[in-house]
């Protein structure tokens, strides 16, 4: 009793707060949560385990073959599911009296979405899809790099959950380079959503602001959804943060040998230029295109070993060397798009080890991927623009007051 006390009296300054500082954002704080048909007492709950095919299932709770295939058809044709998820789907099977046959079945296919099969009075069966409403709520989680933690490790520790620091990590790794800008007393925020149904938190969703005060500067970036619908990442003054090209194309990778003019050599001895960074992974590691481009080169070389070539644009070529194999479908002039894998890490060519030997090459001149400036490929027009700011300056008002709290939330 006392808990939840607490927690209304949370929600109501939060409401309050909300009132205050976000008058453009919706908040709601109680919603219906119905979920449909759980309430038969005739029903049973079976969750799908491997080897569990539809008919099957049906078939155990006497449902004749006539009907299965009429449901096969409809889940297809209604709901598009042809195959059934172990250990993730569930179904409920509901008669109107214990020995009278199913009459309704309700198929739970991941935590947001439920298709009712109904069998109607004629006997037929009909299906209705029912996206289940999610509550979704904007947190904010603090951190600070401690001696020899890497942003993820503390990032764990701060409370933010793996996959929102994945995302968090390919949003920085535009403006950041994880190895060399990292250090500790660094501090860094995250502003993030977590779906609840039925008051239980269930997963979480985008990342609305990261803040990270690296060795590079204080790095910002907010979610904003412009005026066609669409969203994207921008810094504080309302510049796309997604820049055409990633300083480090495979996140959380070490790099073992920076750019420069002069080097010796590991393998040859002598000294010569370094023109890109090298990254240790293990072999087998995926390499993601650092940027959206062609592939222009697919090549096995001496000294680069397997190696591909991608032009982004005009002005940038980016290149990927001592790969162990080649990803399958990417061939010169194929097409892809940021982060797709080309290649995994491999030692062939010239090379001592397992590495990425990655480099930038701009206007036909190698430049240091970690300082080279990148163009952004969204700025906001003036008028979205003028609506960022203020959604900005409010979302940091709300912020400042979600960061004296792990318990508040605000919601979109
Ligand atoms: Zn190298």
């Amino acid at each position: 009793m006392k808990k939840s006390k607490i927690n209304l009296r949370k929600l109501l300054i939060v409401t309050l707060v909300m009132a205050m500082v976000l008058i453009l954002v919706a908040v709601v704080f109680t919603r219906d949560k119905k979920v449909p048909g759980v309430a038969d007492v005739c029903s049973e709950q079976v969750l799908v385990s491997n080897g569990d095919t539809l008919s099957g299932l049906l078939s155990e709770q006497g449902v004749n073959g006539r009907d299965i295939n009429n449901i096969a058809e409809i889940l297809k044709q209604e709901a598009g599911i042809s195959t059934l998820r172990a250990d993730s789907d569930k179904i409920i099977f509901m008669r109107p009296t214990d020995d009278a046959p199913v009459n309704k079945i309700v198929l739970a296919c991941g935590p947001w979405k439920q298709v009712e099969l109904s069998c109607g009075e004629d006997g037929r069966w009909s299906a209705q899809n029912i996206d289940i409403e999610k509550d979704t709520r904007v947190v904010k989680r603090r951190g600070e790099i401690k001696d020899g933690d890497s942003f993820y490790v503390a990032g764990i520790r701060a409370g933010i959950p793996a996959g929102v620091l994945a995302d968090v990590y390919d949003l920085l790794a535009f403006e950041m380079d994880f190895e060399r800008d990292v250090r500790a007393g660094q501090e860094f925020s995250v502003m993030f959503e977590e779906n609840y149904c039925d008051g239980n938190r269930v997963d979480s969703g985008k990342v609305i602001a990261v803040s990270f005060d690296a060795l590079r500067g204080h790095v910002e970036m907010f979610r904003f959804k412009k005026s066609d619908g669409t969203s994207g990442y921008y810094d504080a003054q309302g510049n796309g943060a997604v820049k055409s090209l990633k300083r480090t194309p495979i996140n959380n990778a070490r790099v073992t040998s920076s750019f420069s003019s002069k080097r010796k050599h590991p393998v040859l001895g002598f000294t010569r230029a370094h023109k890109g960074v090298d990254f240790r992974a293990g072999t087998g590691t995926p390499i993601p295109s650092a940027g959206a481009g062609k592939v222009v080169k697919k090549a096995k070389d001496r000294g680069y070993g397997n190696y591909i070539k991608i032009r982004h644009n005009g002005t940038f070529e980016t290149l990927y060397a001592h790969m162990s194999k080649f990803a399958k479908g990417v061939n010169v002039g194929t097409n892809v798009k940021q982060g797709q894998i080309i290649g995994y890490v491999g030692s062939t060519g010239l090379s001592t080890g397992p590495h990425l030997h990655y480099e930038i090459i701009k206007g036909g001149t190698h430049v240091n991927p970690m300082t080279v400036k990148f163009p952004s490929i969204d700025n906001l027009d003036s008028q979205n623009k003028k609506d960022f700011i203020k959604y900005r300056e409010r979302l940091e008002e709300a912020s400042k007051l979600l960061g004296s709290d792990e318990s508040l939330f605000i919601q979109l």
